[in-house]
């Protein structure tokens, strides 16, 4: 696998398909375009639709639409991974080749009574290593579903966020072995996305703070690919009134939404920079404008972001 040689700042937004954006959504969006923009580099639009079950007939056309709509462009054709299948399945292979992951045909009801202790609510429970090679399991029979995890080892890993600082991690101790590969044979959004982001040459992954629980496992990946790490910039979540995370699942209002209130392109850039604190609430402005105005007051993005946390 070559990526692409670069020494200019490269973002990318990543959406899935599975429903309208919402105004969290658009705004992690803009936070992307705006950080691969002022930096004067190229921006990425990533299609993530392996989970096919999950992505929302109409979806894909209507991201593009509100992206254009919004003023925020992408550089290139959109990378739309149901079309990458054989780098997933070529980084599959490199990996399966240096014994960095093995089959697994633990259920999750499996692993459950496997752990002594049951996790709290709303926790992923860890993967007790019932598979490992080490622990010889039962022979796998030719065709049997196996999902495919990756073998993590019991180490610190420190990583720079951009805006949240610091990070500290033990994959042994969350999550365990992860997932690469699911018995459905879909590859998983943790090795996908980090073969499109070394593939591409991505140099900045921007996404919702939502994720940041991913990116040992993808840091970790990355050096079994032999790839270097991005940075990472992990954009706090837009909430509601109640202090609630916008998510598609509780009906957050997508554009189309807003668009129906009369709002036009550029109310909404101004309601999403008015919530970033970067201008008056209710002010009006295109993305070019945003970008501009950031531009000269020479803002430093990740500063912002850090005091824009929890609005
Ligand atoms: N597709 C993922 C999502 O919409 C984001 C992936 C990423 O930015 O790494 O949650």
């Amino acid at each position: 696998m070559n990526p692409i040689a670069t020494d200019t700042v490269v973002g990318r937004y990543a959406p899935s398909p599975t429903g309208p954006l919402h105004l969290g959504n658009l705004r992690t969006a803009l936070i992307c375009w705006l950080q691969a923009r002022l930096a004067g580099g190229r921006m990425l639009l990533r299609l993530d639709d392996l989970d096919r079950p999950r992505n929302q007939p109409g979806s894909t056309e209507q991201i593009i639409r509100d992206l254009t709509w919004l003023g925020l462009d992408w550089d290139g054709e959109v990378i739309v991974q149901t079309t990458r299948e054989q780098h997933y399945q070529a980084a599959f292979s490199q990996l399966k080749k240096a014994g960095a992951i093995f089959p697994c045909r633990c259920s999750r009801r499996d692993i459950a009574s496997a752990l002594r202790t049951p996790s709290p609510p709303g926790t992923e429970t860890p993967y007790p290593g019932t598979c490992r090679p080490e622990n010889n399991p039962a022979p796998f029979k030719p065709g049997e579903p196996v999902a495919w995890r990756y073998r993590v080892s019991d180490t610190t890993l420190v990583w720079q966020d951009e805006i949240l600082g610091r990070q500290i991690d033990n994959l042994a101790r969350h999550p365990g072995d992860f997932i690469v590969r699911r018995k459905d044979g879909i590859i998983a959004y943790q090795l996908a996305s980090v073969v499109d982001d070394a593939l591409t040459g991505a140099t900045d992954v921007v996404r919702g703070a939502d994720l940041v629980d991913s990116t040992a496992r993808q840091i970790a990946l990355f050096r079994s690919l032999g790839y270097p790490a991005p940075r990472f910039w992990h954009v706090p979540l837009m909430t509601d009134d109640s202090g609630e995370k916008l998510s598609k699942r509780h009906g957050a209002e997508s554009l189309d939404a807003l668009k129906n209130r009369g709002m036009d392109a550029s109310c909404v850039i101004g309601l999403l920079a008015g919530s970033l604190g970067v201008c008056l609430q209710k002010s009006r402005m295109s993305a070019a404008e945003l970008a501009l105005r950031l531009a000269e007051k020479e803002c430093n993005l990740a500063g912002l972001l850090q005091q824009a946390g929890g609005r």
